[in-house]
């Protein structure tokens, strides 16, 4: 250990014991993560195979149980992992959609957290004596291996909590009756797009505690799931300032949240959402190990009481504004005439080599006049120039030969946006590539239709390019010397 820990070490020791608790733990968390997070899991494609051995290595832990609860549909064991002796039971259920996985890896660095002994260890101490914590790392194992919501029936887990004709809501609902989880925390991704309000920053994480009927009323167990999350969201404000939204009240009958909270349990919604440059959602799985342990040293201390209920209610709501990228007052010419439009573009991930890896596909979202709507990137085109890429004359066998002889950036920068292989395959073009790839008779339409695909270039009248392929921005005057493309893998 360096000397400079253990000046930290010291200090948040004192600062536990002086009551600061509460904001010193979020903080050093915050700050100490990495060296708790698990590094065998570090994209969002893992799967079944990948968690298992980190969760038999749970057993080895003295005061841990790590018990095979029951299968899915396809016969994949799903884990209940136990830890503490504390009389407050919480229990926690990561991915019953499959491809939601931020908060399973979360899981697993709490673990991690909980393996080891440093300056800690009050709050490890605090948290196991009060708390029992019960926690089911992917409920979906069969979704994950497909990286869908669903399961292997094609049945959305999360309106199954009133039938439970799958067995994975089976169990979910049996670990409820239990453990009588005096907490819940419901844990899911949402799509980036979701912005906190009616504004440009995505809603990052999202809160909600569930209302138990469909007249949305408050009782003491969703009250004191309402408090935890004012003080989590207020928590979370220093690092992801005007980042946390709150899904809409509306009474589901079908779901989980809700039913818990009927069934008695003060259920906690976490969806972890979008934040700019992390596609693979590595902070927000950051965010997540503060949000659950700050969130079992409230329940611990009961500090979430003092929270004013009534703060809940003005946390701002989960809206879907954003887009990956909005180009604003592009001139274009249609039908024979020049028009002024917005554009929003997305990004869809379409899936190969068995939902392990993916490459993007941009369309056109909506265009018109989009004041209302925000981009992650965005251009305002007044006044400039569009020019329509054009497809590179010369066609090669496949994307290796094309990059021994160019430069995509190169190739962009004189106009042409897509190249032309006589052997396709999708599966060797890397996710961010500068340029669409086209068969060797594939049609291209380079057009400004809705979910269609464009790619041109923009000039201002200072000389600034920039190129829009595939439903990205690519600032071309800076990107030219750039030459990772070139580089193989
Ligand atoms: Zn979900």
């Amino acid at each position: 250990m360096k000397f400079h820990q253990l000046i930290l070490i010291t200090l948040f020791f004192s600062g536990l014991n002086h009551g600061f608790a509460q904001a010193n733990s979020s903080d050093l968390l915050f700050e100490k993560y990495e060296t708790y997070r698990e590094k065998s899991i570090e994209h969002r494609r893992f799967k079944h195979k990948d968690i298992v051995p980190l969760v038999l290595k749970m057993k080895e832990l003295r005061g841990v149980e790590v018990e095979e609860i029951g299968h899915s549909v396809e016969n994949r064991s799903i884990y209940m992992v136990k830890m503490g002796t504390g009389k407050t039971p919480v229990l926690l259920w990561s991915q019953m959609h499959g491809d939601e996985p931020t908060a399973t890896q979360a899981i697993f660095d709490i673990f991690n957290f909980f393996s080891v002994s440093d300056g800690f260890d009050p709050l490890r101490e605090k948290i196991l004596s009060n708390l029992t914590l019960y926690f089911i790392p992917m409920l979906n194992p069969d979704g994950a291996e497909r990286f869908t919501r669903r399961n292997a029936l094609q049945i959305d887990l999360n309106r199954d909590a009133r039938r439970l004709a799958s067995p994975e809501a089976r169990l979910l609902k049996a670990m409820r009756e239990r453990t009588q989880a005096e907490f819940g925390f419901n844990l899911h991704d949402q799509q980036k797009y979701y912005t906190a309000g009616h504004q440009k920053i995505p809603a990052t994480i999202t809160f909600l505690a569930p209302a138990f009927n469909p007249a949305e009323d408050m009782n003491a167990v969703r009250g004191d799931a309402a408090k935890l999350i004012v003080q989590l969201q207020k928590m979370l404000q220093k690092y992801i300032p005007n980042g946390v939204a709150k899904w809409n009240d509306d009474f589901e009958p079908r779901a989980f949240g809700e039913l818990m909270t009927k069934w008695g349990t003060s259920t906690v919604l976490v969806e972890s959402g979008g934040y700019k440059n992390d596609p693979e959602r590595q902070f927000v799985r950051k965010l997540n190990f503060v949000i659950l342990l700050t969130a079992f040293e409230s329940i611990a201390d009961k500090t979430y009481d003092n929270q004013p209920i009534g703060d809940y209610f003005k946390i701002p709501l989960n809206e879907k504004m954003l887009n990956d990228l909005m180009i604003r007052r592009l001139r274009v010419k249609e039908k024979g005439r020049t028009y002024i439009e917005d554009f929003s573009f997305r990004q869809r991930e379409i899936q190969y080599a068995n939902a392990t890896k993916f490459y993007h596909k941009g369309y056109i979202v909506d265009k018109g006049d989009l004041v209302t709507f925000f981009g992650y990137d965005e251009l305002d085109a007044d006044g400039m120039t569009m020019t329509l890429g054009k497809i590179w004359p010369k066609r090669y066998k496949n994307l290796t030969h094309f990059l021994k002889k160019n430069n995509p950036l190169d190739v962009l920068s004189q106009g042409y946006t897509a190249i032309r292989l006589r052997k396709k395959e999708p599966t060797q073009i890397p996710a961010d590539f500068p340029l669409l790839v086209l068969g060797k008779k594939e049609g291209y339409h380079n057009s400004f239709q809705l979910g269609s695909n464009p790619s041109f270039l923009v000039k201002s009248s200072a000389g600034k390019t920039f190129a829009v392929v595939n439903g990205r921005l690519i600032k071309l005057k800076k990107l030219t010397k750039i030459t990772s493309f070139l580089i193989e893998k």
